[in-house]
């Protein structure tokens, strides 16, 4: 008989956007009449922007000729939106990352779930507690990790960097050595995010410990602050220690097209190999590029009118977020987040579970966000909700759960 991968039974439960969306399934399903807000999931709702759509429009009649046909691509992306990238995220903010070193893909969850594939399975991990689920899950479905243990409320053998009120949600240096350290700022779930002389302890650290960063910036175009770093290659040192994903996923509406890239940087090696190659190497063999059509469209992004039109978009969800933020506060709940990403973390009232105030916040005032022990230990008395709804949805939302505050 054949055998299986083990350690995907090690996997806790489904993923947890398929369990709340379950729940909130059910609950329609009794309550047919019930109108439902969703502030769960990360997903955006704003249309895709004029100059994409133009974008888009373009590549489309283009495939339909036969001078401008475009079949296989190169596997690390087309060199027009390679150079864009590089000129535009990295260069103009003084950071050196070549179009080379930039790997395009169709979004940011693949690549920060594939890259421990070229590290050693030995590798000791360590993760921020409340993570974006991705990078446990990836590490215990390689066999990274032991088995879950309810009592410590984790995996064994995973480092957990607990990101905590008492130290403003930023992970401290930890005391065990890790191998491969996953950051992500700003923060999915907590919203919170970390300054450039705190990203560079990091880095210090990891070149001095011989860690390599798997540094998550899928958020950083809700960056509003000062002294926030956009890239961890602003960091002195960061070129030798850092892999960096970003996604067009939450700065341009690209959920449903699928657009991302990550660095490699040349200057990261592993004892005289270079995890630049290896990432080219399983690009090359496992994954024939992302679509022209799309890559065009991630082009779009970086010109002028494309800039201008996703500054009002990104502008309108974060006014959604100071909505939430100053509205929640008002009502008396302690909220962090929302102030550089589109998250707010808000503090459960007490007395009630994370899971316990999803159910009120469903069953009472039909609105759904996502409990924060869904993203790990340390998440449980916390909750988030994000601001990607419809500005609508959110005063909507934002009423009805003020009324549930003043009906305590
Ligand atoms: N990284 C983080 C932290 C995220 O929150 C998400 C999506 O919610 C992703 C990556 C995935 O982005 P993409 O849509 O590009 O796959």
């Amino acid at each position: 008989m054949y055998t299986i991968n083990e350690h995907y039974l090690k996997l806790q439960g489904s993923y947890l956007f398929s369990t709340i969306a379950k729940k909130v399934a059910d609950y329609q399903q009794s309550h047919p009449e019930a109108r439902i807000i969703r502030l769960g999931i990360g997903d955006v709702t704003r249309p895709l922007v004029p100059a994409i759509i133009e974008a888009l429009h373009k590549a489309v009649e283009e495939m339909g000729t036969a001078e401008d046909f475009h079949g296989y691509g190169p596997e690390q992306g087309y060199a027009f939106l390679r150079e864009c990238i590089a000129r535009h995220d990295y260069l103009s903010r003084g950071c050196a990352v070549s179009a080379e070193e930039i790997f395009v893909s169709d979004g940011a969850k693949q690549d920060v779930g594939n890259i421990q594939e070229i590290f050693g399975l030995n590798n000791k991990v360590a993760v921020c507690d409340p993570v974006y689920p991705v990078y446990v899950d990836t590490n215990v479905m390689a066999g990274r990790t032991g088995a879950f243990s309810e009592k410590n409320g984790g995996y064994e053998g995973l480092i957990y960097l607990k990101c905590r009120e008492e130290n403003g949600f930023a992970p401290e240096l930890p005391e065990e050595r890790p191998d491969l350290i996953y950051l992500c700022f700003p923060n999915n779930p907590t919203g919170m995010t970390i300054t450039k002389e705190d990203l560079q302890k990091w880095v210090d650290y990891a070149n001095a410990q011989g860690s390599v960063i798997l540094y998550d910036a899928a958020y950083e175009a809700y960056i509003t602050e000062e002294g926030i770093p956009h890239s961890i290659y602003e960091c002195e040192g960061a070129k030798r220690c850092a892999i960096e994903f970003h996604s067009f996923s939450k700065n341009a509406g690209f959920t449903g097209l699928r657009l991302g890239y990550t660095v490699v940087p040349r200057e990261l090696v592993c004892n005289g190999v270079s995890p630049h190659e290896l990432w080219n190497r399983r690009h090359g063999t496992k994954y024939n590029g992302a679509p022209y059509i799309v890559q065009r469209a991630g082009e779009a992004v970086y010109s002028k009118e494309g800039q201008a039109q996703l500054k009002e978009q990104v502008a309108y969800y974060m006014e959604n977020a100071r909505l939430i933020r100053e509205g929640l506060k008002e009502a008396g709940f302690t909220v962090y987040g929302g102030v550089n990403a589109p998250y707010i973390w808000l503090k459960v009232p007490s007395g009630r579970s994370s899971w316990e105030f999803f159910d009120d916040l469903l069953e009472k005032v039909q609105v759904v966000g996502t409990p924060g022990t869904g993203f790990g230990q340390a998440g449980e008395g916390y909750f988030r909700l994000t601001a990607f709804g419809t500005r609508e949805n959110t005063l909507k939302a934002l009423e009805r759960i003020r009324g549930l505050k003043a009906g305590d």
